[in-house]
């Protein structure tokens, strides 16, 4: 059963912007001709949990949800780690994001699965309608001129990085071309697919795939194997409940990799305030006590309605009433939920 989504001329892909980041898909090839050295893995790896780190500590918990505290040099140094990882500006990427919380799975919300799968991984990227930064949602962000150039020059610590891979990789291998192109095919070209497509599946597969333990609005899951190749970002049913959490695996066998790092860190006194869940977030809300579940009402609704629809011709006044039901029902569990408030979210 696939039903074709109708898709605005400015949510299309836009396939000469986007032409860099789809070719960049076949540079890892390049890697067959080169051939691979040893020490191309570990630069790999390197880039890959090291870029994921200030993604999900940086952009995603600092920029985008203020959920921990650090002093003016740190703040510019995790957002230029960020902008290493082709996912464009500190800013840019916090304002789409705070506007996915905001409207998460509702008719604006800017990458919802429920507007198709691929939409939600990356078409929502590659089309014209979302290149500009949202400033209006990141006051608090644009007062720093030297975020604001990051936003604006995030491809100069990008191209700063592919030279430096390929420098280190004519150090490491006494100045021969080939296979210093082999490290930079796998450990930079490689490693930024990977991440750019992991970091994707939070806003596709986790709202697809997993555990709900909390009501929210939205379709957001926990998934363990999200969590573990995302630095615990899979806990995402967790962060739409409580997004002023810095630590989003909220027990102690929710693996939670970016958070221990900003421990350390916290230790170290480089950043500050981390936030925990408190006590009335972890037990407000639980699905398993009968909280009602608004995100997977539709969901449920449908395979009810689809059942009925087995069973019997349902006559079109028969219908009509099944449709105003299914918004008197939605009215009353909205206003449940209303009721039963978590805490304030940031
Ligand atoms: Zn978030
Ligand atoms: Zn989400």
């Amino acid at each position: 059963m696939s039903k074709t989504i109708e898709r605005a001329p400015d949510e299309r892909v836009n396939w000469l912007g986007s032409a860099p980041f789809i070719l960049m898909h076949l540079l890892p090839l390049g890697a067959l001709f080169t051939g691979v050295p040893w020490v191309a893995w570990i630069v790999m790896a390197v880039l890959y949990f090291g870029r994921m780190w200030f993604i999900t500590a940086g952009y995603h918990r600092y920029f985008a949800h203020r959920s921990y505290k650090m002093g003016r040099v740190m703040q510019f140094l995790i957002a230029l780690g960020g902008s290493t990882a082709v996912q464009k500006g500190p800013i840019w990427w916090a304002a789409h994001h705070r506007h996915h919380h905001k409207h998460s799975d509702q008719e604006n919300d800017i990458h919802s699965p429920k507007r198709g799968f691929w939409w939600s991984h990356m078409g929502w990227i590659l089309c014209r309608k979302y290149d500009a930064t949202r400033t209006e949602l990141v006051p608090d962000l644009m007062k720093y001129p030297e975020l604001r150039w990051l936003n604006k020059y995030w491809i100069v610590p990008q191209v700063a990085l592919i030279a430096a891979v390929f420098g280190l990789g004519l150090l490491l291998t006494g100045g021969a071309i080939v296979p210093a192109l082999g490290i930079l095919f796998v450990g930079f070209f490689l490693s930024t697919i990977l991440l750019s497509h992991t970091t994707y599946t939070i806003n596709s597969l986790s709202h697809v795939f997993g555990r709900r333990r909390f009501a929210t609005s939205d379709t957001s899951r926990n998934n363990w194997m999200l969590a573990l190749i995302t630095g615990g970002e899979g806990w995402h049913n967790n962060h739409h409940h409580y997004q002023g959490s810095t630590r989003q695996g909220f027990r102690w066998y929710e693996i939670d990799t970016t958070y221990y790092v900003l421990w350390v860190l916290s230790k170290l006194r480089l950043v500050r305030d981390l936030r925990q869940p408190s006590e009335r977030a972890l037990n407000s809300r639980l699905i398993k006590q009968g909280a009602p579940d608004i995100g997977t009402f539709d969901k449920y609704w449908a395979r009810a309605v689809k059942a009925l629809h087995h069973t019997s011709d349902l006559a079109i006044e028969k219908k009509q009433q099944l449709a105003e039901l299914y918004a008197a029902t939605l009215a009353r569990l909205e206003e449940i939920a209303r009721e039963t408030p978590t805490e304030p979210a940031a």
